[in-house]
């Protein structure tokens, strides 16, 4: 392993800690600047346990306060970084391009986390996100500024026109089923993490991430009804986060987007 790849892995595995840290406080709208805590008691962790895998390493994994476990999230999170800045930093070796596309990873990561276990797509994440990926569509070497806002004007006029619909359709059938809609099936942050991915990924890229999104989250949700039904235990209208879908989607083609479009354009015309 050159020196180039150990830096950039465990520089992968600080911010891993740093995410990890900032989807246990960004939630409970605690500051970033407060210490790590245990998630179930909120007592400060040792400072061993700050990063997971030191935690669980150093044997300082249970907390002191309520006696559980350092949960699996951290560790998966703290791990799967640095193996993913390492591939980032062979496709892309040092550049603006491995900074820009490793910060997009970073919030992908974040928001994907935080949809999945708060149902939240906080705009204290999706602000300062937004505004790095307009000036991010500057330097893009993948695609032109005008793609990249174009990419995201399209996603952001999609998703705010589904957002619009989603209460009244929402009342419709929850009025045709006489059950009472207690859940959002698509909420702002889902528009303004649409309209990250089109940033991202421009135009023509983020038609592809659009049908990513809706394939996998179609894929999941059919997964999700079959094990209901063969449980026995059916209930219609369950509502599914399409954070981590749009995260996914968006990911895939941020990184490979060119290589699909060669490939659409040699085999698909
Ligand atoms: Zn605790």
């Amino acid at each position: 392993m050159s020196f180039e790849t150990l830096f950039y892995a465990l520089f992968g595995w600080f911010i891993g800690v740093l995410i990890n840290h900032a989807a246990d406080v960004l939630p409970r709208h605690r500051a970033l600047s407060t210490v790590p805590v245990c998630p179930h008691c909120a007592i400060p962790r040792a400072p061993l346990a700050w990063s997971a895998v030191l935690g669980y390493l150093s044997r300082r994994y249970i907390c002191l306060g309520c006696g559980r476990p350092i949960p699996f999230r951290p560790v998966f999170v703290e791990l799967a970084t640095p193996l993913l800045f390492v591939g980032l930093l062979w496709r892309y070796g040092f550049s603006v391009q491995l900074g820009l596309i490793s910060l997009y990873s970073v919030v992908l990561i974040l928001v994907t986390v935080t949809d999945l276990e708060h149902r939240l797509i906080q705009h204290v994440v999706m602000v300062p996100a937004l505004l790095i990926a307009l000036v991010g569509a500057f330097l893009n070497r993948d695609m032109t500024a005008r793609q990249a806002v174009l990419g995201g004007a399209v996603a952001l006029a999609l998703f705010y026109a589904m957002y619009l619909l989603a209460s009244p359709v929402g009342r419709l059938i929850s009025r045709l089923t006489g059950r009472p809609s207690e859940e959002v099936p698509f909420g702002f942050g889902d528009v303004t993490l649409a309209t990250f991915v089109g940033l991202i990924t421009g135009i023509p890229g983020v038609i592809v991430a659009l049908i990513l999104t809706i394939f996998s989250a179609g894929l999941v949700a059919a997964g999700i009804v079959l094990v209901q039904v063969l449980r026995h235990r059916y209930r219609p209208l369950t509502t599914i986060p399409y954070g981590p879908f749009l995260a996914l989607g968006g990911f895939i083609v941020m990184i490979y987007g060119p290589e699909i479009l060669s490939w659409y354009l040699r085999y698909g015309t």
